[in-house]
C-alpha cells in the first residue's frame, strides 16, 4: 500500500477494512475500531482516533483520506431546508440538500459535477458533466451534513430522530447516477451497511431520468433500494423535447425494463411528472397518462414546476394540477401531489451551484 494516491476512507466498504488491517499488518479487530471511528463517531481526522495506536493513525493517514468536504456555503430557507455547497479536493462544487419533515431529515445527494443529459428544467445540466464522484465524495456529503447537525444541532430537529444523521437519502441532486453507476452503488451500500451508517435501503431511493441499463441492472443487484424514475410527460413527442434522454431510451422501452424491474424485484417503481402549464397539463395529457400506466404497478408522484432559470415553462395554477390529480385518482392510479419546499434557497437540483457561479 503507497501513500501516493490516497483512497478516500469514506469510499471503503466496512467489510473491505479487515483485508486492508491484514496489509498494514495490524489485527483484524481494529477493522471494527475503524467502521465504528468512521460512521458512528463521525471522526473528522485521523488523529482523533485514539482508540487506535498512534503508529496504526499515521499509516492510515499517510493512506486513506479522512477530511470531510469543505462547506462552502450554507443556505437556510423560510421553510428550514438546508443547502449545503460542497467543495471536493480538486475545486469542483457540488451540492447536497437537507429537508427537515416529520421528525427525520431527507438529505438529497449529488452523484457528479454537472450532468450530461440536459433536462430542460434542470439547472444541473444546464453546463454539462464537469466529471462523476467517487463513492468517497459520495458518502462524504452525508458525512458532511451529520458532521454539520452535530455542530449546530438547531439547523435540523436530528434529535427528534435519536442521531445527527440523516433518515432517508434521496439521490435526486446534480448528476444521473446511472451515468455513474459503480461509484453510486458502492456509496448507497455503505450508506446502508449495518456496521456504519445504517440508512435502511427503503429509505434510500435512487432517481434516474430513464437510463433503461442502468434500471436493468439494478434489478439484478438484489437490493431493496426504491426507484424513482422522470417521466414528466405521457408521449414520446413532448418527452423528447424537455428530456434529450428519450432520444435514446423512448417511453415503451423505459417502461418495459421498469415493469420488468418489479416483476423481478417486487419493488413498486414511482414515476415523477413535473406539471407545467399548457405543456403536459392538459385533459389530453392525463388521459394519454392514464393509458399508458394503465398496466404498470407503479406509483405517480405530480410535481408541479418550480422556476428554474434558462426555462421558460410555468407552473400551472393550483385548480388545474388538483384536475390532474383527480383524473389520475379516478383511474385508480396510485398518485400523489409533492409539494416543493425550499425555492428561496434554489434548492432544485443544480440551482445553488448556478446561482453561486454567476450562471
Ligand atoms: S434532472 Fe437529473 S439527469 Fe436531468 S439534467 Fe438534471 S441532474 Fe441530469
Amino acid at each position: 500500500m503507497t501513500g501516493k494516491n490516497k483512497q478516500s476512507a469514506w469510499g471503503v466498504l466496512p467489510e473491505e477494512w479487515k483485508p486492508i488491517c491484514r496489509e498494514l499488518g495490524v489485527p483484524a479487530y481494529r477493522a471494527d475500531q475503524i467502521t465504528v471511528a468512521l460512521h458512528r463517531n463521525l471522526a473528522m481526522s485521523w488523529q482523533e482516533v485514539t482508540t487506535l495506536s498512534k503508529d496504526l493513525r499515521q499509516t492510515l493517514s499517510e493512506n486513506f483520506t479522512l477530511e470531510p468536504l469543505k462547506i462552502v456555503r450554507t443556505h437556510t430557507s423560510a421553510d428550514r431546508v438546508e443547502k449545503l455547497l460542497l467543495e471536493c479536493d480538486d475545486g469542483e462544487r457540488i451540492e447536497t440538500v437537507l429537508i427537515p419533515s416529520k421528525g427525520r431529515v431527507t438529505q438529497c445527494i449529488s452523484t457528479q459535477a454537472g450532468c450530461a443529459f440536459r433536462c430542460a428544467f434542470c439547472a444541473s445540466g444546464m453546463n454539462g458533466l464537469n466529471r462523476s464522484l467517487e463513492a468517497g465524495e459520495i458518502v462524504a456529503q452525508v458525512i458532511s451534513a451529520c458532521q454539520l447537525m452535530r455542530e449546530k444541532p438547531e439547523l435540523v430537529p436530528f434529535k427528534a430522530i435519536g442521531a445527527p444523521r440523516p433518515g432517508n437519502i434521496v439521490v435526486m441532486g446534480m448528476g444521473e447516477p446511472f451515468d455513474n453507476y459503480d461509484q453510486v452503488i458502492r456509496a448507497l451500500r455503505i450508506l446502508n451497511d449495518q456496521r456504519g451508517i445504517n440508512i435502511g435501503a427503503r429509505h434510500i431511493t435512487i432517481s434516474t431520468c430513464g437510463v433503461v441499463p442502468g434500471i436493468k441492472r439494478l434489478g439484478e443487484e438484489g437490493l431493496q433500494f426504491e426507484l424513482s424514475v422522470s417521466l414528466h410527460a405521457p408521449n414520446d413527442e413532448l418527452r423528447s423535447q424537455i428530456m434529450p434522454v428519450n432520444k435514446k431510451w423512448p417511453i415503451r422501452e423505459l417502461l418495459d425494463v421498469c415493469n420488468a424491474y418489479t416483476a423481478k424485484t417486487g419493488r413498486i417503481v414511482t414515476y415523477e411528472y413535473t406539471l407545467v402549464r399548457d405543456f403536459n397539463d392538459q385533459p389530453q395529457h392525463v388521459a394519454a397518462l392514464i393509458q399508458l400506466l394503465r398496466r404498470c404497478h407503479c406509483k405517480v408522484n405530480l410535481i408541479p414546476l418550480s422556476p428554474v432559470a434558462g426555462y421558460s415553462g410555468r407552473q400551472p395554477d393550483e385548480r388545474r394540477c388538483l384536475e390532474f390529480l383527480d383524473a389520475l385518482h379516478k383511474a385508480r392510479v396510485n398518485v400523489t401531489m409533492r409539494k416543493s419546499r425550499g425555492k428561496d434557497v434554489n434548492a432544485a437540483c443544480g440551482q445553488l451551484r448556478v446561482a453561486e457561479a454567476g450562471g
